[in-house]
C-alpha cells in the first residue's frame, strides 16, 4: 500500500488503537473473523456483538438559511421531514449504552436550525458524549447558549470560506442580508468570554475557476485565502482549516475531482500553495493553520491512492451518519439510498441497527461504490481488514496513548 500521511484528527487507526477504543476494535475484529471463518465452513454466522457506531454524524435538520453554490448536500436541503425528537433521544441512548462515544453535529441542514438546538446538545453532554458542531455561523446566538455544556475536546467549525463580506455573500447567498462575515466573526469573542475551553475553528473550503455543482459555477475564493486566516486570527479562532471543493457524482458519491478546472491544474495549485504559505505566516501559539488530508493529497498528486477501498467498508460499522432521512454508511453518501442502513431512529430498538449495518456490511461493496471517491478512512479501512484477514491475536492492552479524540 502507498504511505499515507495524515493530519492527526485524521488519523483514524491511531484513534482506534486508543485504551478507550480499543476493546470495541477487538470485539469488532473477533467478529468478521468468526463469521469468515463460519461461511467458510458452511456453519451459522456468530451473532454481532451488541455494538452500536462509535462516532455518528448526526443531521438534527435538512433546513438551511443559506443557499451555497458549493453546497455538497443541496439535493436534500429543506425537504421538510423532521426528527421525532423523543425517537431520536431513545436512539441515542441505546446507542450509548452500546458504545457511542462521539456526535458530530452537522448538515445537509444547518444543525442550529433545530428548534431544540440547546436542549439537544445539553442532552448529548448529560449522556457523557464527546460534541462537535459544524455550523454556518448564522445563529451565534444559539451557539452562544450551547457554549456553558461543551467541554474541553469538543469543538465548534464555522464553515465561513471567505475573507471578505463581498466573498462572503457572493458563495453562501444567506437569506438575511444581515448575515455578514464580520457580524458572524463578532460572536467568536462572545462565545469564548462564556467558554474558551473548548476549540473554535475557522473552515475554507477552496473553490477554484471551473468548480461548479451540476450546472451552477461556483465562484474562486484562492485570492482570500491569506485575507481568512488574518480575519480568523483576529476574531479569536484557534485556527483556520483549509480543504478542497468536492463535487457529487450522478451516483450521489462526494468525490474530489480536480480534472474539471477550467486551467491547467499545477497553475491552480501553486496558487493555493502560496496562498496557504502566506496563511502561515500568521500562525501564533494560539493560531493554528491546518489543510485537510484532502488538500494535501490534491497537493501532492496521489489523491488518487485513496480511491482504492477494499470491499469490506469496516467503517460502517464504526462510524455511521443519522439524518431525517434516514441512518446511512457514510457522510460520503449522505442521503444515497444505495447507503441507506434503515430509518434516522434506527438504533432506538437495538436489532433494527444491527441487522441494517449487517446488511450494507455484506451487500456494499466499497471496491465498487467508492471507487471515486478520495475516502479519509482509506488507510483505516486497510488496516481493519488486515487485522481481520490476520489469525494473530490482539493484544488486550491498547497499542496507543490516550488523546481523549473519538471524533471518526
Ligand atoms: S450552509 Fe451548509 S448546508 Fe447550508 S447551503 Fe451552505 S453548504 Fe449547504
Ligand atoms: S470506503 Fe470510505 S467512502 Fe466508502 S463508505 Fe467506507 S468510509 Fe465511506
Amino acid at each position: 500500500m502507498p504511505e499515507r500521511r495524515a493530519e492527526s484528527i485524521h488519523d483514524f487507526a491511531r484513534k482506534l488503537q486508543q485504551p478507550s477504543l480499543w476493546p470495541y476494535v477487538v470485539d469488532y475484529v473477533a467478529w468478521q473473523r468468526a463469521r469468515r471463518i463460519a461461511k467458510e465452513q458452511g456453519l451459522e454466522e456468530p451473532a454481532l456483538p451488541a455494538l452500536a457506531p462509535l462516532s455518528i454524524n448526526l443531521d438534527l435538520t435538512t433546513a438551511c438559511n443559506f443557499a451555497c453554490d458549493h453546497c455538497i448536500d443541496w439535493d436534500i436541503l429543506n425537504s421538510k421531514v423532521r426528527h421525532d425528537d423523543e425517537a431520536l433521544r431513545a436512539s441515542l441512548r441505546t446507542m450509548t449504552e452500546r458504545g457511542l462515544k462521539s456526535v458530530i453535529l452537522i448538515g445537509g441542514g444547518e444543525p442550529s436550525l433545530y428548534p431544540g438546538f440547546p436542549a439537544m446538545v445539553e442532552f448529548l453532554k448529560e449522556l457523557g458524549l464527546q460534541v462537535a458542531v459544524v455550523s454556518n455561523g448564522s445563529r451565534g446566538d444559539r451557539l452562544l447558549q450551547i457554549a456553558p455544556f461543551l467541554r474541553p475536546g469538543d469543538w465548534i467549525r464555522l464553515s465561513l470560506d471567505s475573507g471578505s463580506n463581498d466573498v462572503f455573500e457572493r458563495m453562501h447567498h444567506p437569506a438575511s442580508k444581515s448575515c455578514t462575515l464580520d457580524e458572524i466573526c463578532s460572536w467568536v469573542a462572545k462565545i469564548k468570554a462564556v467558554n474558551a475551553t473548548f476549540q473554535f475553528g475557522f473552515s475554507f473550503v477552496i473553490t477554484w475557476r471551473g468548480s461548479a455543482r451540476g450546472n451552477v459555477k461556483v465562484i474562486e475564493n484562492i485570492q482570500e485565502i491569506e485575507l481568512a486566516a488574518a480575519r480568523a486570527r483576529a476574531s479569536g479562532f484557534d485556527y483556520i482549516s483549509y480543504k478542497p471543493f468536492l463535487e457529487r457524482t450522478g451516483e450521489g458519491s462526494e468525490v474530489l475531482d480536480p480534472a474539471k478546472t477550467e486551467v491547467e491544474l499545477p497553475f491552480v495549485l501553486a496558487r493555493i500553495r502560496a496562498a496557504i504559505d502566506a496563511a502561515r505566516t500568521l500562525e501564533t501559539p494560539g493560531f493554528r493553520v491546518l489543510e485537510s488530508t484532502n488538500l494535501r493529497v490534491l497537493m501532492a498528486g496521489n489523491w488518487r491512492d485513496f480511491t482504492r477501498q477494499p470491499r469490506t467498508c469496516h467503517m460502517q460499522m464504526l462510524r455511521q451518519v443519522i439524518t431525517p432521512l434516514g441512518t446511512f454508511n457514510c457522510p460520503a453518501h449522505r442521503g444515497v439510498d444505495k447507503a441507506r442502513l434503515g430509518e434516522g431512529a434506527l438504533w432506538a430498538l437495538g436489532e433494527q441497527g444491527v441487522v441494517g449495518t449487517r446488511a450494507l456490511l455484506d451487500g456494499f461493496d466499497a471496491s465498487v461504490q467508492c471507487r471515486e471517491v478520495t475516502c479519509l478512512y482509506n488507510g483505516t479501512n486497510w488496516w481493519l481488514e488486515q487485522l481481520v484477514l490476520s489469525s494473530a491475536p490482539l493484544p488486550a492492552d491498547a497499542p496507543a496513548a490516550e488523546t481523549a479524540d473519538w471524533f471518526l
